[in-house]
């Protein structure tokens, strides 16, 4: 399978097919920050995202990785969610993930990624061997670092587009 093609694509954390992934036996959601669970500088999560979370804690244990080393902000989200979380994770690379496995005795299979950067969240997630799921990112507004990883994307996205192996915008489960 191809590195940069996610196993499930929808717009938004919202319309994740959570069933799908409950009955892959996933038991472990893995957010990523930055628009995805919030937009860029937002420091309170919004009342749909809480109840969300809240409702699948039921049946997965939730962590936020983010390549993002802003502390205090990730304290605050993941505190207000009631989530654990890992910080400066520099995904691609398996730091992060390496870190939930551990302290959870989880095997890959168990985890899922879920993020709005192919280049970040869906090659580390793939490479690293568990479940990826690619949203939309929540806003155009990105953090300065985020622009070089859109430009290979963009890159990969004509690429999958031409191998017909991935289309923007056609969701899939
Ligand atoms: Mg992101």
């Amino acid at each position: 399978m191809d590195k940069y093609v996610p196993k499930m694509y929808k717009p938004n954390i919202q319309e994740v097919n959570y069933d799908k992934l409950k009955k892959n036996n996933i038991k472990c959601l893995i957010f990523d920050l930055d628009n995805t669970l919030m937009e860029v500088n937002s420091v309170t999560p919004t009342e749909d995202t809480c109840k969300l979370i809240n409702r699948l804690k039921k049946d997965f244990n939730i962590y936020i990785i983010s390549n993002n080393s802003h502390k205090e902000r990730l304290t605050k989200v993941a505190d207000a969610l009631g989530i654990h979380y890992v910080g400066s994770a520099m995904k691609p690379f398996s730091k992060g993930f390496k870190k939930v496995l551990k302290e959870n005795n989880y095997k890959k299979e168990d985890m899922c990624i879920i993020g709005d950067q192919i280049m970040t969240d869906i090659l580390g997630g793939n490479r690293f061997g568990i479940y990826t799921v690619l949203v939309e990112p929540l806003s155009t507004e990105e953090l300065k670092c985020t622009g070089i990883n859109r430009f290979f994307e963009k890159k990969h996205l004509k690429r999958l587009a031409k191998q017909k192996k991935f289309n923007k915008g056609e969701y899939y489960d």
